[in-house]
């Protein structure tokens, strides 16, 4: 592969056409059906899908033999696309997986003032909106790395794309798909995946794990009506109180730790080992990406250990309440039920099912003061370890972040969840992964002011390409 040509065909790309691209993408509102259950009816996912679907079919990319919108009845629609090996003596055996989806997560709040999720807004080389980084780009990233690699006279093996529009809803829509898809995805032994994050925006960060999680929504009623706070309070028991209660069953409230045996598990050595390499290189940097008030103190004042609590480590978040008014309309009443969403992350080898299980068991068993307390809508996904890295593949990495970067590759472990690579772990079981991606300082996917590092994008794009390439040639 001609190196020079791929890398200006990339950002000749970039800025012609990626961009503008993304630009229209970020202003379609396209929730994951989680946070738009009436999503068929809305139309935005679907608007999504024909966007990302209509510039895909628009790119002159040798050997497509399909791009196809896969539906099942009552599922969010999936985009395939499959493309003929490219190349002298390419087999037509192995198969290249590559990853993304387009449904995003909801609004939030504390945007910007002249921010907004549906406003793109370019700024200082940043593409602000909801959804263009997480995860937006990737289908754009993927078949712009496959057609730089044929325009540079490269080689590339069979490819399969696969943009889904569930996972920001924990991917409950891509298992059937993927039985739908059965054969056809062939032999996978390379996954490309492009929805994870980076530690800073110098150099290529190759993802090492991903946590899991379980969740849910837990209840709590005392009451079938709200009553006079000062004729009930005291006799009747707080909704909120034995909230608290419950959860102090499962988080130790002064120190955080999760108190359920099955959410916890040996963190393997050599992880241990990586967390300690990047903290020695980081220093205290590796504990400050957040916007923390000040004076905060954070859970872990040593660098090595703050790594391993968000990547190794169950933590517990409460990231929605229903049954309470906002403070602005609330009078003095003792509310019928408090109702809250729980989201534990779990370590990356850590049994869902099994840490859900015991999550709902400790919640409902033996409910404080008798009420009616329940845990429904659970939200159960499968973290990840990487296999070692194969020596042609950890050799093509260094190339390629070297070309793009000046700069050795990185690993590290991320705190985050991709439902689909534990999934795609158990039925490649001899595949190579490749996870990274653009989520780096302050691009904050999921809060406001969500961006999009649009030259970390365009050099993530480069050593896509470089990695492609070297899966077909390099002797293994
Ligand atoms: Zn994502």
């Amino acid at each position: 592969m001609d190196t020079s040509t791929a890398n200006s065909f990339i950002a000749k790309r970039w800025a012609d056409d990626l961009t503008p691209q993304l630009v229209d993408y970020i202003a379609i509102p396209a929730l994951s059906p989680a946070f738009d259950p009436d999503w068929e009816a809305s139309g935005h996912l679907q608007a999504a899908v024909d966007h990302i679907a209509g510039w895909l079919r628009s790119r002159p990319v040798v050997g497509v033999r399909r791009i196809e919108i896969r539906t099942l009845p009552g599922r969010t629609p999936l985009i395939l696309v499959e493309v003929d090996p490219f190349g002298p003596d390419q087999s037509t055996e192995s198969t290249v997986l590559l990853y993304g989806h387009l449904d995003k997560q909801p609004e939030m709040i504390g945007w910007r003032d002249d921010l907004g999720p549906w406003k793109p807004v370019i700024e200082n080389g940043r593409l602000y909106g909801r959804g263009g980084a997480d995860d937006g780009y990737a289908a754009y990233a993927s078949l712009t790395a496959i057609e730089a690699v044929q325009q540079s006279n490269g080689s590339h093996a069979r490819c399969v794309l696969l943009i889904e529009a569930s996972e920001e809803s924990g991917s409950p829509d891509l298992p059937a798909h993927i039985s739908a898809l059965a054969d056809e995805l062939g032999e996978v032994d390379l996954v490309l995946c492009l929805d994870s994050g980076c530690v800073d925006y110098e150099t290529l960060w190759l993802t090492t794990s991903l946590r899991g999680l379980a969740g849910g929504k837990l209840r709590v009623q005392v009451v079938t009506e709200g009553i006079h706070s000062g004729a009930a309070s005291g006799v009747v028991p707080s909704s909120f109180r034995i909230v608290r209660q419950l959860l102090d069953r499962i988080e130790d409230a002064a120190t955080g730790r999760v108190l359920l045996d099955s959410a916890w598990t040996d963190i393997p050595e050599h992880r241990v080992a990586e967390a300690e390499a990047l903290a020695n290189e980081l220093g205290r940097g590796s504990m400050e990406p957040f916007a923390i008030v000040p004076g905060l103190e954070l859970m872990s004042s040593d660098p090595a250990d703050a790594l391993l609590a968000r990547t190794w480590r169950p933590a517990l978040s409460i990231t929605g309440a229903d049954g309470l008014p906002p403070t602005g309309s609330s009078g003095n009443v003792l509310r019928p039920e408090t109702v809250v969403k729980l989201s534990m992350r779990l370590p990356p080898t850590v049994d869902p099912a099994v840490a859900q299980a015991e999550l709902t068991r400790v919640l409902t068993d033996d409910p404080p003061s008798g009420a009616l307390v329940s845990f429904d809508d659970p939200e159960a996904a499968a973290g990840w370890n990487a296999p070692d890295l194969a020596p042609w593949l950890a050799s093509s990495l260094q190339v390629a972040s070297q070309r793009a970067f000046a700069k050795p590759m990185q690993l590290f472990g991320e705190g985050g969840s991709i439902p689909f690579m534990g999934m795609l772990g158990d039925l490649f079981p001899d595949a190579q992964f490749v996870i990274t991606g653009v989520l780096g300082p302050e691009s904050n996917a999921h809060g406001p002011n969500e961006f999009l590092h649009l030259a970390y994008a365009e050099k993530l794009t480069n050593c896509l390409a470089t990695v492609l390439d070297a899966h077909a040639t390099v002797p293994r």
